[in-house]
């Protein structure tokens, strides 16, 4: 079976082609970065103009790429939501015509399943049951995952996403857009002696986060600080209070579900001081750890594909109707 998988949620346009027997065949990737970041930011009604400018280009290149046609194809598989409506528009609207024309099934896939499910796409993927830390710009969640479907919200954030926190820390620090990335490079020459961030909601049971805080204490320990080394050092402050945050509420996970393995997914597990104190953390408490490879931790269209053919292969589809959604739960 081979699938085309489309995601247009945000900013990013992804179109990538998947085979059940030879995995990833191609996949192609367009950033709108550029052009939200004079306005620090995602402009949803430019992202959903660029998504119609880019999106038919990049499923011919994917296509052509994956040396696919049309008649080789089983199915589209499209992100239905939660994201940015407009967006989701485009590539719901393509993907589910381009369907219709091919006179092949539709699947509408939640973003964050495919987030969560983008590991799959390793040579070597994770079996189930696992927990999953989604850590992405929008979403903080710990899910238990029994299998494909299957997912059950151990806990997420009540206010900003970890993702959003670095963004809006990153900005505090007169870093670009999106400042992730920027920040935790900036953070590898800080002091983590320095300035002590507190760990939210760790001193109480529960799996829910909360990260609000965290810029705010950014903002405090700014104040009278100036030089390179100072940003440095409250950067470090910060991201030390992050993945902290993240590790002890991803082991208080794994001991409530007994689970074996881990698996993180989301651009913020790009994150390398996150990536190497989870796995210390993790192989301390024989707990094996999953990431997806780099590129498909932040959007992407494969993670989409993959998603679209698990579910097909269940022989889920859908009828005519063009799914997207702004919110919608994981859970079912
Ligand atoms: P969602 O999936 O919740 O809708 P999104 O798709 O916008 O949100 P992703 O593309 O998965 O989110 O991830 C983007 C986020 O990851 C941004 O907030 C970015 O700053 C953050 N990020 C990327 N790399 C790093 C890094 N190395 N360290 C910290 N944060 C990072
Ligand atoms: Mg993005
Ligand atoms: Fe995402």
């Amino acid at each position: 079976m081979r699938v085309l998988g489309i995601e247009t949620s945000c900013d990013e346009t992804g179109v990538a082609v998947v085979d059940g027997e030879r995995g990833l065949l191609s996949h192609a990737l367009y950033s709108q970065v550029a052009l939200h970041a004079e306005y620090g930011g995602v402009v949803p009604e430019l992202a959903s103009r660029d998504h119609i400018r880019k999106l038919l280009p990049l499923v011919r290149q994917a296509l052509d790429e994956a040396g696919t046609v049309p008649s080789d194809l089983s199915g589209v598989a499209y992100t239905a939501g939660p994201g940015l409506l407009g967006a989701l528009l485009v590539g719901a609207g393509v993907a589910r015509s381009l369907a219709w024309a091919w006179g092949l099934p539709a699947v509408a896939v939640h973003h964050m399943e495919g987030h969560l499910l983008a590991p799959m796409l390793d040579a070597d993927p994770p079996d189930y049951p696992f927990v999953a830390l989604l850590v992405s710009g929008g979403h903080t969640m710990l899910v238990d995952v029994q299998g494909l479907g299957r997912y059950r919200i151990l806990g997420e954030s009540l206010d900003d996403a970890a993702g959003e926190a670095f963004d809006k820390t990153a900005k505090l620090l007169g870093l670009g857009y999106p400042g992730g990335p920027a920040l935790a490079k900036q953070a590898e020459h800080g002091d983590p002696g320095r300035f002590h961030f507190p760990r939210p909601m760790t001193d109480r049971p529960g799996l829910d986060f909360s990260f609000s805080g965290l810029k705010t204490r950014a903002l405090t320990a700014l104040r009278d600080v100036h030089s390179e080394q100072d940003r440095a050092d409250v950067a470090r402050a910060f991201e030390e209070a992050v993945v902290d945050t993240l590790v002890i509420k991803c082991l208080r996970a794994v001991e409530d579900t007994g689970a074996a393995r881990l698996v993180v997914a989301g651009g913020v597990g790009a994150n390398r001081r996150l990536r190497v104190r989870l796995r210390e953390a993790a192989e301390a408490r024989d707990v094996s750890v999953h990431y997806p490879a780099l590129e498909f931790c932040t959007d992407n269209g494969a993670m989409i594909a993959l998603a679209g053919m698990l579910h097909l292969q269940r022989g889920e589809a859908e009828d005519l109707t063009i799914q997207a959604r702004a919110r919608w739960g994981l859970a079912v």
